[in-house]
């Protein structure tokens, strides 16, 4: 895939490949913005910009040993540093790694870049081992560090960097691709997200949340017992229980929107009946604690917590709000 190919975020891609062309590539770059916009597919594209035999300097033809080793993940200058199998943050060991290839020349390619992804996942320790190297990294050494969230990175790190920003993409720009429209519309401007979305788990998620939230909110006896049963279900299905959190956090939106007299803007058009009598059931500041709620857990899942212990609370949080609903019985 080329330059020309790249979905959305179009001035982004002007000004790098403007810099890329004057020879005055910043080597220290941060990417920030939502999941699966394009953040990393454009670091190898400029790692391939900036290593390509053939093409330059701002382009690549996709088609050198360069080029191809990019792809594939096994060039030698060109470094993914990310969260390994067994740990949750990115080791100092890597960086120190990362470190000590700034002084060597690059091993096959023109220049050394580094793709620091989820780099909100350094700790602090590797966050200052970083630090030394963007103080003054060699002519021929690049960073790229990629995040959803630019303040999880260290103030010092952001100082050292150029920012870039990456816009969710527009719905039309995704919905040119082809897809199914509840896809389109279930994607939140995430291409990643929208590649991975079929119709069918869209609507197996969708009926599992919302029978939750269901459960949950109408429970009148035993309030609590209920609500536990159905979070057990839950976390014991078999998709992704992040995804769950996802898809909670579309359906409280529409909720939201129908609660707060917006339904045209939902994205779950078609089961606009159902949403209006989910969101009728519990009292409209009651729904915007559980989003609140919503996301610490997603926080909260970032940083490792037990799945089940998180549905516990959630089934705890949502409990509470069916007490409020008045005429209910314990
Ligand atoms: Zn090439």
């Amino acid at each position: 895939m080329r330059f020309e190919a790249f979905t959305g975020n179009h001035k982004v891609v002007d000004r790098l490949r403007q810099k890329l062309r004057e020879n005055r590539f910043p080597h220290a770059l941060i990417f920030a913005g939502l999941e699966g916009v394009g953040k990393h597919t454009l670091a190898l594209m400029i790692a391939k910009a900036l290593n390509c035999a053939v093409a330059g300097p701002a382009d690549y033809c996709d088609d050198c040993s360069q080029c191809r080793k990019i792809d594939a993940g096994t060039h030698p200058d060109v470094l993914n540093v990310t969260v390994e199998e067994d740990a949750t943050t990115i080791k100092i060991a890597q960086v120190r790694y990362v470190l000590s290839m700034l002084d060597l020349r690059p091993l096959e390619g023109k220049n050394k870049v580094f793709i620091f992804d989820p780099a909100n996942l350094m700790n602090q320790e590797s966050s200052n081992a970083l630090l030394k190297g963007l103080e003054e990294p060699p002519e021929n050494s690049f960073f790229i560090l990629i995040a959803v969230n630019l303040h999880e990175l260290l103030l010092t790190i952001r100082s050292r960097s150029q920012v870039y920003h990456f816009a969710p993409l527009l719905l039309d720009e995704i919905r040119a691709k082809g897809l199914d429209e509840l896809v389109v519309r279930w994607s939140q401007g995430s291409i990643g997200r929208a590649n991975s979305l079929d119709v069918q788990s869209i609507r197996e998620q969708r009926e599992a949340v919302l029978e939750f939230l269901e459960v949950a909110v109408h429970a009148k006896d035993e309030t609590l017992r209920n609500v536990l049963n159905a979070s057990a279900d839950l976390s014991r299905t078999r998709q992704d229980f992040t995804g769950y959190l996802s898809v909670m956090t579309v359906l409280l939106g529409d909720i939201l929107r129908i609660a707060e007299g917006a339904p045209d803007r939902i994205v779950n058009v078609d089961i606009r009946q159902r949403l209006e009598h989910t969101a009728a059931s519990a009292p409209t500041d009651r729904w915007i604690r559980v989003s609140e709620f919503l996301r610490v857990m997603e926080n909260g899942l970032k940083g490792n917590l037990n799945r089940q212990m998180m549905t516990d609370v959630m089934a705890l949080v949502t409990a509470e709000i069916s007490d409020d609903i008045p005429g209910k019985s314990r």
